[in-house]
Protein backbone atom coordinates (compact mmCIF):
# COMPACT_ATOMS: atom_id res chain seq x y z
CA UNK A 1 0.00 0.00 0.00
CA UNK A 2 1.05 3.44 -1.19
CA UNK A 3 2.31 5.53 2.42
CA UNK A 4 2.39 8.96 2.67
CA UNK A 5 5.14 8.26 5.57
CA UNK A 6 7.70 6.49 3.88
CA UNK A 7 10.19 4.44 5.67
CA UNK A 8 10.81 6.95 8.16
CA UNK A 9 7.69 6.85 9.91
CA UNK A 10 8.17 5.36 13.65
CA UNK A 11 5.34 3.64 15.57
CA UNK A 12 5.16 6.58 17.82
CA UNK A 13 4.39 9.12 14.60
CA UNK A 14 1.93 6.97 13.81
CA UNK A 15 -0.09 6.39 17.10
CA UNK A 16 0.32 10.19 17.80
CA UNK A 17 -0.80 11.00 14.02
CA UNK A 18 -4.20 8.88 15.15
CA UNK A 19 -3.88 10.24 18.43
CA UNK A 20 -4.05 7.19 20.08
CA UNK A 21 -7.59 6.33 19.32
CA UNK A 22 -8.13 2.54 19.72
CA UNK A 23 -10.69 2.92 17.00
CA UNK A 24 -8.17 3.86 14.39
CA UNK A 25 -6.12 0.81 14.76
CA UNK A 26 -7.01 -0.41 11.38
CA UNK A 27 -5.61 2.49 10.03
CA UNK A 28 -2.43 2.93 12.03
CA UNK A 29 -2.07 -0.93 11.10
CA UNK A 30 -2.32 -0.07 7.84
CA UNK A 31 0.40 2.95 7.90
CA UNK A 32 2.79 0.44 9.44
CA UNK A 33 2.02 -2.35 6.09
CA UNK A 34 2.24 0.32 3.83
CA UNK A 35 5.79 1.78 5.06
CA UNK A 36 7.32 -1.67 6.20
CA UNK A 37 5.62 -3.63 3.99
CA UNK A 38 4.47 -6.07 6.87
CA UNK A 39 3.29 -5.36 10.66
CA UNK A 40 6.28 -6.37 12.74
CA UNK A 41 5.52 -8.24 16.40
CA UNK A 42 7.13 -4.86 17.69
CA UNK A 43 4.96 -2.92 15.96
CA UNK A 44 1.91 -5.54 17.77
CA UNK A 45 3.00 -5.13 20.87
CA UNK A 46 3.50 -1.26 20.67
CA UNK A 47 0.37 -0.84 19.63
CA UNK A 48 -1.34 -2.95 22.12
CA UNK A 49 0.88 -1.10 24.74
CA UNK A 50 0.05 2.73 23.79
CA UNK A 51 -3.59 1.78 23.17
CA UNK A 52 -3.96 -0.19 26.38
CA UNK A 53 -5.14 -3.20 24.55
CA UNK A 54 -4.82 -7.03 24.66
CA UNK A 55 -1.70 -8.28 22.55
CA UNK A 56 -4.78 -10.73 20.88
CA UNK A 57 -6.46 -7.97 19.72
CA UNK A 58 -4.03 -6.77 18.26
CA UNK A 59 -2.58 -9.58 16.58
CA UNK A 60 -5.96 -11.22 15.60
CA UNK A 61 -6.46 -7.20 13.59
CA UNK A 62 -3.94 -8.52 11.81
CA UNK A 63 -4.27 -11.85 10.84
CA UNK A 64 -7.53 -10.71 10.04
CA UNK A 65 -7.16 -8.21 7.20
CA UNK A 66 -5.79 -9.73 3.51
CA UNK A 67 -3.94 -6.76 3.25
CA UNK A 68 -2.18 -7.05 6.45
CA UNK A 69 0.69 -8.83 6.68
CA UNK A 70 2.63 -10.80 9.72
CA UNK A 71 5.84 -11.34 7.24
CA UNK A 72 7.71 -9.02 4.91
CA UNK A 73 6.24 -9.09 1.54
CA UNK A 74 8.02 -7.28 -1.22
CA UNK A 75 9.49 -4.18 -1.88
CA UNK A 76 7.03 -3.98 -4.47
CA UNK A 77 3.79 -6.01 -4.03
CA UNK A 78 1.55 -6.23 -6.58
CA UNK A 79 -2.17 -7.94 -6.23
CA UNK A 80 -4.06 -9.02 -9.40
CA UNK A 81 -7.94 -8.59 -9.46
CA UNK A 82 -9.64 -12.10 -8.98
CA UNK A 83 -13.44 -11.24 -9.63
CA UNK A 84 -14.65 -14.23 -12.52
CA UNK A 85 -14.91 -11.23 -15.07
CA UNK A 86 -11.16 -10.44 -14.71
CA UNK A 87 -10.71 -13.95 -15.06
CA UNK A 88 -12.35 -13.67 -18.37
CA UNK A 89 -10.12 -11.00 -19.45
CA UNK A 90 -7.16 -12.67 -18.60
CA UNK A 91 -6.17 -11.77 -15.03
CA UNK A 92 -4.58 -15.01 -13.86
CA UNK A 93 -2.55 -14.90 -17.34
CA UNK A 94 -0.80 -11.92 -16.58
CA UNK A 95 -0.51 -12.66 -13.05
CA UNK A 96 1.22 -15.93 -13.86
CA UNK A 97 2.99 -14.36 -16.75
CA UNK A 98 4.84 -11.78 -14.13
CA UNK A 99 5.44 -14.12 -11.47
CA UNK A 100 7.32 -16.40 -14.32
CA UNK A 101 9.30 -13.22 -15.92
CA UNK A 102 10.11 -12.71 -11.92
CA UNK A 103 10.98 -16.28 -10.60
CA UNK A 104 8.07 -16.08 -7.89
CA UNK A 105 6.26 -18.37 -6.63
CA UNK A 106 2.33 -16.89 -6.28
CA UNK A 107 1.61 -15.42 -2.90
CA UNK A 108 4.93 -16.04 -1.78
CA UNK A 109 7.76 -13.23 -1.68
CA UNK A 110 10.99 -13.67 -3.59
CA UNK A 111 13.58 -14.62 -1.39
CA UNK A 112 15.60 -11.58 -1.97
CA UNK A 113 12.77 -9.47 -0.44
CA UNK A 114 12.21 -7.49 -4.27
CA UNK A 115 8.51 -8.56 -5.00
CA UNK A 116 5.32 -10.41 -4.27
CA UNK A 117 2.57 -11.15 -6.84
CA UNK A 118 -0.59 -12.40 -5.36
CA UNK A 119 -4.22 -12.69 -6.29
CA UNK A 120 -6.73 -11.34 -4.44
CA UNK A 121 -10.67 -10.64 -4.85
CA UNK A 122 -12.19 -7.74 -7.10
CA UNK A 123 -10.87 -4.86 -6.66
CA UNK A 124 -13.63 -2.46 -8.49
CA UNK A 125 -12.22 -2.07 -11.92
CA UNK A 126 -14.28 -5.00 -13.91
CA UNK A 127 -14.63 -3.28 -16.55
CA UNK A 128 -10.94 -2.05 -17.04
CA UNK A 129 -9.89 -5.62 -16.46
CA UNK A 130 -7.41 -7.48 -15.86
CA UNK A 131 -6.81 -4.50 -13.08
CA UNK A 132 -4.91 -5.00 -10.02
CA UNK A 133 -2.75 -2.67 -7.02
CA UNK A 134 0.74 -2.08 -7.35
CA UNK A 135 1.70 -0.57 -3.56
CA UNK A 136 -1.68 0.41 -2.93
CA UNK A 137 -2.35 2.09 -6.60
CA UNK A 138 -4.68 1.01 -8.58
CA UNK A 139 -3.74 -0.52 -13.01
CA UNK A 140 -6.34 -1.28 -15.39
CA UNK A 141 -6.27 -3.02 -18.80
CA UNK A 142 -2.98 -4.81 -17.50
CA UNK A 143 -1.85 -6.91 -20.91
CA UNK A 144 1.27 -9.18 -21.71
CA UNK A 145 3.32 -6.49 -22.88
CA UNK A 146 3.21 -3.93 -20.32
CA UNK A 147 3.68 -7.36 -17.91
CA UNK A 148 7.51 -7.56 -20.36
CA UNK A 149 7.75 -4.15 -18.81
CA UNK A 150 6.57 -4.17 -15.19
CA UNK A 151 9.06 -7.18 -14.71
CA UNK A 152 11.86 -4.96 -15.92
CA UNK A 153 10.90 -2.05 -13.75
CA UNK A 154 10.80 -4.08 -10.86
CA UNK A 155 13.77 -6.00 -11.07
CA UNK A 156 15.80 -2.09 -11.45
CA UNK A 157 14.14 -1.13 -8.36
CA UNK A 158 12.24 1.69 -10.29
CA UNK A 159 9.20 2.75 -7.81
CA UNK A 160 5.48 2.26 -9.10
CA UNK A 161 5.31 6.60 -9.05
CA UNK A 162 7.81 6.46 -11.90
CA UNK A 163 5.63 3.80 -13.95
CA UNK A 164 4.03 4.97 -17.38
CA UNK A 165 1.36 6.96 -15.95
CA UNK A 166 -1.42 5.28 -18.37
CA UNK A 167 -1.07 1.84 -16.63
CA UNK A 168 -3.09 3.93 -13.87
CA UNK A 169 -5.48 5.74 -15.95
CA UNK A 170 -8.93 4.96 -14.74
CA UNK A 171 -12.15 5.98 -16.54
CA UNK A 172 -15.31 7.27 -15.26
CA UNK A 173 -16.31 3.99 -17.42
CA UNK A 174 -20.28 5.78 -17.32
CA UNK A 175 -22.34 4.46 -20.27
CA UNK A 176 -25.51 5.66 -19.42
CA UNK A 177 -27.05 8.47 -17.33
CA UNK A 178 -30.00 9.07 -15.67
CA UNK A 179 -31.73 11.12 -12.90
CA UNK A 180 -28.75 10.57 -10.44
CA UNK A 181 -25.68 11.46 -12.87
CA UNK A 182 -27.42 14.08 -14.20
CA UNK A 183 -28.25 16.11 -10.75
CA UNK A 184 -24.90 17.98 -10.15
CA UNK A 185 -25.77 19.54 -6.67
CA UNK A 186 -24.21 23.29 -6.15
CA UNK A 187 -22.06 22.83 -2.78
CA UNK A 188 -24.47 23.60 0.08
CA UNK A 189 -27.83 23.77 -2.00
CA UNK A 190 -29.00 20.44 -0.50
CA UNK A 191 -28.34 21.27 2.80
CA UNK A 192 -29.68 25.11 2.17
CA UNK A 193 -33.32 23.60 1.03
CA UNK A 194 -33.62 21.02 3.66
CA UNK A 195 -33.11 23.80 6.16
CA UNK A 196 -35.18 26.12 4.02
CA UNK A 197 -37.96 23.44 4.23
CA UNK A 198 -37.19 22.03 7.69
CA UNK A 199 -35.31 19.00 8.69
CA UNK A 200 -38.49 16.93 10.08
CA UNK A 201 -40.21 18.27 6.50
CA UNK A 202 -37.23 16.93 4.92
CA UNK A 203 -37.34 13.85 6.38
CA UNK A 204 -40.95 13.01 5.53
CA UNK A 205 -39.89 13.95 1.69
CA UNK A 206 -37.12 11.43 2.20
CA UNK A 207 -39.50 8.82 3.02
CA UNK A 208 -42.06 9.65 0.43
CA UNK A 209 -39.46 9.66 -2.06
CA UNK A 210 -39.92 5.88 -1.78
CA UNK A 211 -35.92 5.65 -2.05
CA UNK A 212 -34.67 1.88 -0.10
CA UNK A 213 -31.06 1.70 0.39
CA UNK A 214 -28.99 0.41 -2.87
CA UNK A 215 -26.59 -1.77 -1.28
CA UNK A 216 -29.12 -4.47 -2.30
CA UNK A 217 -30.90 -5.51 0.42
CA UNK A 218 -33.74 -2.54 0.07
CA UNK A 219 -34.57 -1.17 3.35
CA UNK A 220 -36.50 2.07 3.05
CA UNK A 221 -34.23 4.71 3.51
CA UNK A 222 -36.43 7.50 5.47
CA UNK A 223 -37.84 4.19 7.73
CA UNK A 224 -33.77 4.10 9.09
CA UNK A 225 -34.31 7.88 9.44
CA UNK A 226 -36.51 8.12 11.09
CA UNK A 227 -35.78 5.34 13.45
CA UNK A 228 -32.83 7.28 14.58
CA UNK A 229 -34.80 10.38 14.48
CA UNK A 230 -36.79 8.99 17.12
CA UNK A 231 -34.08 7.37 19.64
CA UNK A 232 -32.60 9.32 22.02
CA UNK A 233 -29.23 10.16 22.25
CA UNK A 234 -25.49 10.46 20.40
CA UNK A 235 -25.81 9.78 16.83
CA UNK A 236 -23.34 8.74 14.27
CA UNK A 237 -24.02 8.50 10.51
CA UNK A 238 -21.71 6.04 8.63
CA UNK A 239 -21.64 5.47 5.13
CA UNK A 240 -20.87 2.02 3.52
CA UNK A 241 -18.52 2.58 0.89
CA UNK A 242 -16.87 -1.30 1.26
CA UNK A 243 -18.01 -1.91 -2.43
CA UNK A 244 -16.82 -5.71 -1.77
CA UNK A 245 -19.51 -7.58 -4.30
CA UNK A 246 -17.20 -9.34 -6.80
CA UNK A 247 -18.32 -7.35 -10.14
CA UNK A 248 -19.66 -3.69 -8.28
CA UNK A 249 -17.93 -0.59 -9.03
CA UNK A 250 -20.65 1.83 -9.55
CA UNK A 251 -20.02 3.63 -5.77
CA UNK A 252 -16.04 3.92 -7.32
CA UNK A 253 -17.52 6.56 -9.61
CA UNK A 254 -20.11 8.08 -6.99
CA UNK A 255 -16.95 8.34 -5.00
CA UNK A 256 -14.43 10.10 -7.62
CA UNK A 257 -17.26 12.33 -9.24
CA UNK A 258 -19.98 13.06 -6.93
CA UNK A 259 -18.26 13.31 -3.68
CA UNK A 260 -20.35 16.55 -2.68
CA UNK A 261 -23.30 14.80 -3.30
CA UNK A 262 -22.45 12.17 -1.05
CA UNK A 263 -21.26 14.11 1.34
CA UNK A 264 -24.07 16.60 1.18
CA UNK A 265 -26.51 13.49 1.95
CA UNK A 266 -24.92 12.25 5.17
CA UNK A 267 -24.81 15.59 6.77
CA UNK A 268 -28.13 15.97 6.03
CA UNK A 269 -28.57 13.04 8.10
CA UNK A 270 -26.59 14.23 11.01
CA UNK A 271 -28.14 17.46 11.45
CA UNK A 272 -31.88 15.91 10.83
CA UNK A 273 -30.94 13.33 13.91
CA UNK A 274 -28.50 15.80 15.37
CA UNK A 275 -25.10 13.40 14.97
CA UNK A 276 -21.69 15.46 15.12
CA UNK A 277 -19.85 13.14 13.35
CA UNK A 278 -19.94 10.66 10.05
CA UNK A 279 -17.72 8.20 8.90
CA UNK A 280 -17.12 6.87 5.36
CA UNK A 281 -15.62 3.38 5.29
CA UNK A 282 -13.80 3.06 2.19
CA UNK A 283 -12.45 -0.24 1.03
CA UNK A 284 -8.74 0.15 0.61
CA UNK A 285 -8.32 -0.57 -2.83
CA UNK A 286 -9.90 2.72 -3.36
CA UNK A 287 -7.41 4.66 -1.20
CA UNK A 288 -6.22 6.00 -4.60
CA UNK A 289 -9.59 8.46 -4.10
CA UNK A 290 -8.15 9.45 -0.92
CA UNK A 291 -6.24 12.90 -1.57
CA UNK A 292 -9.04 13.64 -3.64
CA UNK A 293 -11.39 13.02 -1.34
CA UNK A 294 -9.52 14.70 1.45
CA UNK A 295 -9.64 17.83 -1.06
CA UNK A 296 -14.04 18.12 -1.48
CA UNK A 297 -13.84 17.65 2.19
CA UNK A 298 -11.36 20.48 3.10
CA UNK A 299 -13.27 22.84 0.99
CA UNK A 300 -16.44 21.93 2.29
CA UNK A 301 -15.10 23.10 5.73
CA UNK A 302 -13.72 25.89 4.42
CA UNK A 303 -17.38 27.13 2.59
CA UNK A 304 -18.90 26.25 5.87
CA UNK A 305 -20.60 23.12 4.82
CA UNK A 306 -18.77 21.04 7.14
CA UNK A 307 -17.44 21.47 11.32
CA UNK A 308 -19.43 24.06 13.13
CA UNK A 309 -22.31 25.75 12.70
CA UNK A 310 -22.58 24.34 9.19
CA UNK A 311 -24.46 26.29 7.07
CA UNK A 312 -25.40 28.67 9.86
CA UNK A 313 -27.74 26.19 11.56
CA UNK A 314 -26.23 26.22 14.78
CA UNK A 315 -25.78 22.32 14.16
CA UNK A 316 -22.17 20.98 14.16
CA UNK A 317 -21.69 17.97 11.86
CA UNK A 318 -18.09 17.05 10.71
CA UNK A 319 -16.85 13.92 8.47
CA UNK A 320 -14.08 11.21 8.48
CA UNK A 321 -12.67 8.82 5.93
CA UNK A 322 -11.90 5.22 7.57
CA UNK A 323 -10.17 2.66 4.93
CA UNK A 324 -10.43 -1.16 5.21
CA UNK A 325 -8.09 -3.15 4.68
CA UNK A 326 -9.45 -6.28 2.51
CA UNK A 327 -12.47 -7.75 4.58
CA UNK A 328 -15.31 -8.51 2.04
CA UNK A 329 -17.37 -9.68 5.10
CA UNK A 330 -16.81 -5.77 5.90
CA UNK A 331 -19.33 -4.72 3.90
CA UNK A 332 -22.36 -6.48 6.30
CA UNK A 333 -22.95 -3.56 8.35
CA UNK A 334 -22.68 -4.58 11.58
CA UNK A 335 -18.94 -6.06 10.83
CA UNK A 336 -18.20 -2.60 8.80
CA UNK A 337 -19.41 -1.49 12.26
CA UNK A 338 -16.63 -3.40 14.40
CA UNK A 339 -14.08 -2.17 11.79
CA UNK A 340 -14.98 1.25 12.09
CA UNK A 341 -13.97 0.90 16.19
CA UNK A 342 -10.66 -0.77 15.03
CA UNK A 343 -11.39 -4.60 15.34
CA UNK A 344 -11.95 -7.31 13.64
CA UNK A 345 -15.10 -7.54 10.95
CA UNK A 346 -16.89 -9.78 12.76
CA UNK A 347 -20.37 -9.42 12.64
CA UNK A 348 -22.77 -8.58 15.38
CA UNK A 349 -25.60 -10.34 17.21
CA UNK A 350 -28.59 -8.25 15.58
CA UNK A 351 -31.00 -7.32 17.35
CA UNK A 352 -30.67 -4.53 18.37
CA UNK A 353 -30.44 -2.71 14.79
CA UNK A 354 -27.81 -0.25 14.16
CA UNK A 355 -30.16 2.30 14.55
CA UNK A 356 -30.39 1.55 17.83
CA UNK A 357 -27.30 0.13 18.78
CA UNK A 358 -24.55 1.18 16.51
CA UNK A 359 -20.87 2.73 15.58
CA UNK A 360 -19.67 2.76 20.00
CA UNK A 361 -23.15 1.82 21.23
CA UNK A 362 -24.95 4.82 19.82
CA UNK A 363 -27.56 5.23 17.36
CA UNK A 364 -26.19 4.98 14.03
CA UNK A 365 -27.95 5.44 10.70
CA UNK A 366 -25.67 3.62 7.82
CA UNK A 367 -26.51 3.75 4.10
CA UNK A 368 -24.90 2.59 0.86
CA UNK A 369 -22.66 5.52 -1.34
CA UNK A 370 -25.88 5.85 -3.74
CA UNK A 371 -28.22 5.64 -1.13
CA UNK A 372 -26.51 9.52 0.21
CA UNK A 373 -26.14 10.70 -3.03
CA UNK A 374 -30.22 9.98 -4.06
CA UNK A 375 -31.17 10.94 -0.64
CA UNK A 376 -28.99 14.44 -0.89
CA UNK A 377 -31.11 14.94 -4.35
CA UNK A 378 -34.16 14.35 -3.14
CA UNK A 379 -33.44 16.55 -0.50
CA UNK A 380 -32.84 19.39 -3.09
CA UNK A 381 -35.51 18.44 -5.81
CA UNK A 382 -38.33 17.00 -3.91
CA UNK A 383 -39.62 13.36 -3.56
CA UNK A 384 -41.82 13.94 -6.69
CA UNK A 385 -38.72 14.15 -8.84
CA UNK A 386 -37.34 10.91 -7.64
CA UNK A 387 -40.19 8.96 -7.66
CA UNK A 388 -41.51 9.82 -11.26
CA UNK A 389 -38.91 6.85 -12.32
CA UNK A 390 -38.78 2.80 -11.73
CA UNK A 391 -41.87 1.33 -10.84
CA UNK A 392 -44.49 1.07 -7.85
CA UNK A 393 -42.33 -1.22 -5.49
CA UNK A 394 -39.00 0.10 -6.10
CA UNK A 395 -39.03 3.51 -6.95
CA UNK A 396 -36.32 5.46 -8.61
CA UNK A 397 -33.41 4.45 -10.65
CA UNK A 398 -30.52 2.22 -10.26
CA UNK A 399 -26.88 2.62 -10.67
CA UNK A 400 -25.84 -0.73 -12.58
CA UNK A 401 -22.36 -1.78 -13.02
CA UNK A 402 -22.28 -4.40 -15.75
CA UNK A 403 -18.80 -6.74 -16.90
CA UNK A 404 -18.11 -9.85 -18.67
CA UNK A 405 -19.23 -11.18 -22.03
CA UNK A 406 -21.00 -7.70 -23.72
CA UNK A 407 -19.58 -5.28 -26.46
CA UNK A 408 -20.28 -2.06 -23.56
CA UNK A 409 -19.11 -2.61 -19.97
CA UNK A 410 -19.26 0.07 -17.47
CA UNK A 411 -21.59 2.19 -15.63
CA UNK A 412 -25.75 2.20 -16.94
CA UNK A 413 -28.30 4.01 -14.54
CA UNK A 414 -31.69 2.74 -15.57
CA UNK A 415 -35.27 2.80 -14.07
CA UNK A 416 -36.00 0.21 -11.45
CA UNK A 417 -38.20 -2.68 -13.15
CA UNK A 418 -35.37 -2.55 -16.66
CA UNK A 419 -35.86 -6.14 -17.72
CA UNK A 420 -32.44 -8.41 -17.71
CA UNK A 421 -33.28 -8.68 -21.69
CA UNK A 422 -33.69 -5.00 -21.97
CA UNK A 423 -30.05 -4.26 -19.91
CA UNK A 424 -28.65 -6.74 -22.00
CA UNK A 425 -29.85 -4.84 -25.22
CA UNK A 426 -28.17 -1.69 -24.00
CA UNK A 427 -24.84 -3.35 -23.36
CA UNK A 428 -24.51 -5.27 -26.11
CA UNK A 429 -25.00 -8.89 -24.22
CA UNK A 430 -27.37 -10.08 -26.64
CA UNK A 431 -25.77 -13.23 -26.95
CA UNK A 432 -25.58 -13.97 -22.67
CA UNK A 433 -26.93 -17.43 -21.73
CA UNK A 434 -26.40 -16.90 -18.13
CA UNK A 435 -26.43 -13.22 -16.18
CA UNK A 436 -25.69 -13.11 -12.47
CA UNK A 437 -27.79 -10.11 -10.78
CA UNK A 438 -25.70 -9.09 -7.95
CA UNK A 439 -22.40 -10.43 -7.70
CA UNK A 440 -21.75 -14.26 -6.07
CA UNK A 441 -24.46 -13.14 -3.43
CA UNK A 442 -27.19 -12.20 -6.13
CA UNK A 443 -28.89 -15.09 -8.24
CA UNK A 444 -28.16 -16.47 -11.49
CA UNK A 445 -30.56 -16.09 -14.00
CA UNK A 446 -30.43 -18.15 -17.39
CA UNK A 447 -31.88 -16.89 -21.05
CA UNK A 448 -35.93 -18.44 -20.00
CA UNK A 449 -35.48 -15.41 -16.63
CA UNK A 450 -34.44 -12.91 -19.35
CA UNK A 451 -37.93 -10.91 -18.74
CA UNK A 452 -37.21 -10.81 -14.90
CA UNK A 453 -36.83 -7.09 -13.78
CA UNK A 454 -33.73 -5.78 -11.48
CA UNK A 455 -35.86 -4.50 -8.93
CA UNK A 456 -36.39 -4.71 -4.99
CA UNK A 457 -39.64 -6.58 -5.99
CA UNK A 458 -37.65 -8.99 -8.16
CA UNK A 459 -33.99 -8.95 -8.92
CA UNK A 460 -32.36 -7.50 -6.29
CA UNK A 461 -28.67 -6.04 -6.84
CA UNK A 462 -26.32 -3.51 -5.24
CA UNK A 463 -25.09 -2.56 -8.82
CA UNK A 464 -23.20 -5.42 -9.80
CA UNK A 465 -24.79 -7.42 -13.28
CA UNK A 466 -22.13 -10.28 -15.02
CA UNK A 467 -22.69 -11.26 -18.04
CA UNK A 468 -21.84 -14.61 -19.49
CA UNK A 469 -22.24 -16.30 -23.13
CA UNK A 470 -22.43 -19.94 -24.43
CA UNK A 471 -18.63 -20.36 -23.98
CA UNK A 472 -18.68 -20.10 -20.31
CA UNK A 473 -18.45 -22.76 -17.94
CA UNK A 474 -20.95 -22.33 -15.55
CA UNK A 475 -19.99 -25.18 -13.55
CA UNK A 476 -16.43 -23.04 -13.43
CA UNK A 477 -18.30 -19.81 -12.66
CA UNK A 478 -19.99 -21.47 -9.47
CA UNK A 479 -16.79 -23.34 -8.26
CA UNK A 480 -14.77 -20.10 -8.40
CA UNK A 481 -17.50 -18.89 -6.28
CA UNK A 482 -17.39 -21.10 -3.68
CA UNK A 483 -13.93 -20.95 -3.41
CA UNK A 484 -14.94 -16.66 -2.70
CA UNK A 485 -17.17 -17.46 0.05
CA UNK A 486 -15.08 -19.91 1.74
CA UNK A 487 -11.86 -17.73 1.73
CA UNK A 488 -14.03 -14.76 2.75
CA UNK A 489 -16.36 -16.53 5.53
CA UNK A 490 -15.19 -14.97 8.88
CA UNK A 491 -15.57 -17.78 11.22
CA UNK A 492 -17.47 -16.59 13.37
CA UNK A 493 -20.58 -19.12 13.28
CA UNK A 494 -19.66 -23.11 12.04
CA UNK A 495 -22.87 -23.02 9.60
CA UNK A 496 -21.13 -20.90 7.44
CA UNK A 497 -17.11 -21.96 8.52
CA UNK A 498 -17.50 -25.37 7.85
CA UNK A 499 -19.90 -25.08 5.36
CA UNK A 500 -18.34 -22.92 3.31
CA UNK A 501 -15.33 -25.31 2.95
CA UNK A 502 -17.62 -28.75 2.40
CA UNK A 503 -19.26 -26.67 -0.51
CA UNK A 504 -16.29 -25.34 -2.35
CA UNK A 505 -14.64 -29.01 -1.92
CA UNK A 506 -17.65 -30.62 -3.57
CA UNK A 507 -17.47 -27.70 -6.07
CA UNK A 508 -13.82 -28.56 -7.03
CA UNK A 509 -14.98 -32.45 -6.99
CA UNK A 510 -17.81 -31.64 -9.77
CA UNK A 511 -15.72 -29.54 -11.57
CA UNK A 512 -12.83 -31.40 -11.79
CA UNK A 513 -14.99 -34.34 -13.20
CA UNK A 514 -14.41 -36.59 -10.05
CA UNK A 515 -18.04 -36.01 -8.68
CA UNK A 516 -21.00 -37.98 -8.93
CA UNK A 517 -24.98 -37.69 -8.51
CA UNK A 518 -24.68 -38.45 -4.75
CA UNK A 519 -22.34 -35.23 -4.36
CA UNK A 520 -24.31 -32.70 -6.16
CA UNK A 521 -27.02 -33.83 -4.00
CA UNK A 522 -24.66 -33.01 -1.44
CA UNK A 523 -24.23 -29.98 -2.58
CA UNK A 524 -28.10 -28.91 -2.17
CA UNK A 525 -28.34 -29.99 0.96
CA UNK A 526 -25.28 -28.54 2.93
CA UNK A 527 -26.30 -25.54 0.57
CA UNK A 528 -30.23 -25.13 2.00
CA UNK A 529 -28.70 -25.57 5.34
CA UNK A 530 -25.49 -22.90 5.44
CA UNK A 531 -28.31 -20.64 3.63
CA UNK A 532 -30.53 -21.26 6.99
CA UNK A 533 -28.07 -21.44 9.69
CA UNK A 534 -25.78 -18.95 9.04
CA UNK A 535 -24.91 -15.71 11.20
CA UNK A 536 -25.01 -12.92 8.43
CA UNK A 537 -25.78 -12.28 4.67
CA UNK A 538 -22.55 -13.71 4.09
CA UNK A 539 -23.52 -17.75 4.70
CA UNK A 540 -27.02 -16.68 4.04
CA UNK A 541 -25.88 -16.58 0.35
CA UNK A 542 -22.98 -18.08 -0.02
CA UNK A 543 -24.54 -21.04 -1.80
CA UNK A 544 -26.70 -18.93 -3.91
CA UNK A 545 -24.56 -19.39 -7.55
CA UNK A 546 -24.11 -23.01 -6.58
CA UNK A 547 -27.80 -23.33 -6.31
CA UNK A 548 -28.54 -21.64 -8.76
CA UNK A 549 -26.65 -23.52 -11.39
CA UNK A 550 -27.52 -26.66 -10.55
CA UNK A 551 -30.91 -25.37 -11.35
CA UNK A 552 -30.51 -23.48 -13.99
CA UNK A 553 -28.09 -25.26 -16.32
CA UNK A 554 -28.08 -28.90 -14.70
CA UNK A 555 -26.75 -30.72 -17.77
CA UNK A 556 -23.24 -28.70 -17.32
CA UNK A 557 -23.17 -30.69 -13.89
CA UNK A 558 -24.88 -34.05 -15.08
CA UNK A 559 -22.47 -34.19 -18.35
CA UNK A 560 -19.09 -34.01 -15.73
CA UNK A 561 -20.11 -36.72 -13.34
CA UNK A 562 -18.96 -40.05 -12.69
CA UNK A 563 -21.45 -43.22 -12.74
CA UNK A 564 -22.15 -44.23 -9.23
CA UNK A 565 -20.36 -47.00 -8.74
CA UNK A 566 -17.06 -45.00 -9.21
CA UNK A 567 -18.85 -43.16 -5.98
CA UNK A 568 -16.06 -42.13 -3.48
CA UNK A 569 -17.96 -41.38 -0.08
CA UNK A 570 -15.39 -40.09 2.57
CA UNK A 571 -13.52 -36.69 2.43
CA UNK A 572 -11.10 -35.37 4.87
CA UNK A 573 -13.59 -32.52 6.74
CA UNK A 574 -10.64 -31.74 9.37
CA UNK A 575 -8.27 -31.32 6.49
CA UNK A 576 -11.01 -28.92 4.34
CA UNK A 577 -11.23 -26.55 7.36
CA UNK A 578 -7.75 -26.18 8.08
CA UNK A 579 -7.64 -22.99 5.91
CA UNK A 580 -10.89 -21.62 7.67
CA UNK A 581 -9.03 -22.68 11.21
CA UNK A 582 -5.77 -20.47 10.34
CA UNK A 583 -8.04 -17.55 9.05
CA UNK A 584 -10.09 -17.16 11.92
CA UNK A 585 -7.89 -18.82 14.70
CA UNK A 586 -10.64 -21.23 15.66
CA UNK A 587 -10.50 -24.42 17.33
CA UNK A 588 -13.53 -25.06 18.87
CA UNK A 589 -15.45 -28.15 19.07
CA UNK A 590 -17.46 -27.92 16.95
CA UNK A 591 -15.25 -28.01 14.04
CA UNK A 592 -13.67 -31.33 15.29
CA UNK A 593 -16.15 -33.36 12.84
CA UNK A 594 -15.13 -36.03 10.39
CA UNK A 595 -17.47 -37.31 8.09
CA UNK A 596 -17.25 -41.04 7.93
S1 LIG B 1 -22.20 -16.30 8.24
FE1 LIG B 1 -20.01 -16.48 7.74
S2 LIG B 1 -19.32 -14.38 7.55
FE2 LIG B 1 -21.29 -14.32 8.64
S3 LIG B 1 -20.75 -14.42 10.80
FE3 LIG B 1 -21.03 -16.55 10.15
S4 LIG B 1 -18.94 -17.20 9.58
FE4 LIG B 1 -18.91 -14.97 9.65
Amino acid sequence: MASPLGQSATLHDIAARHLHARHRLLQMLREVQASRSYVPEEAIQFFAHVLNLPIARVRGCVEFYSFLHTTPRGQFDVYFSDSVTDRMAGSQIVAKRLADRLGVTLGQPRADGRVTVSMTSCTGHCEQAPAGLVNGRVFTRMTEARIEKMASLIEHGVPASEWPAEWFHVDDGIRERGITLDTVIPPGEAIRAALARGLPATLDEVERSGLQGRGGAGFPVGRKWRGAFDTKGTHYITCNADEGEPGTFKDRVLLAKYADELFEGMTIAGLLVGAKKGYVYMRGEYEYMMEGLQTVLAERRAAGLLGENVCESGLDFDLRIHLGAGAYVCGEQSALLESLEGKRGIPRVRPPSAVKIGLFGQSTINNNVESFVQAAQIAWKGADWFSAHGEAKSRGTKLLSIAGDCQRPGIYELPLGTTVREVLARCGGENAKAVQVGGPAGTCVGRAEFDRRVSYADLSTGGSIMVFNDLRDMVDVARQFAHFFAHESCGFCTPCRVGTQMLKHYADKIADGQGTQRDLEQVSSIGEFVKAYSHCGLGETAPNTLLDTIKRFPEEYTSRLLAEADFVPEFDLDASVTESRALTGRHDQLDQIHSD
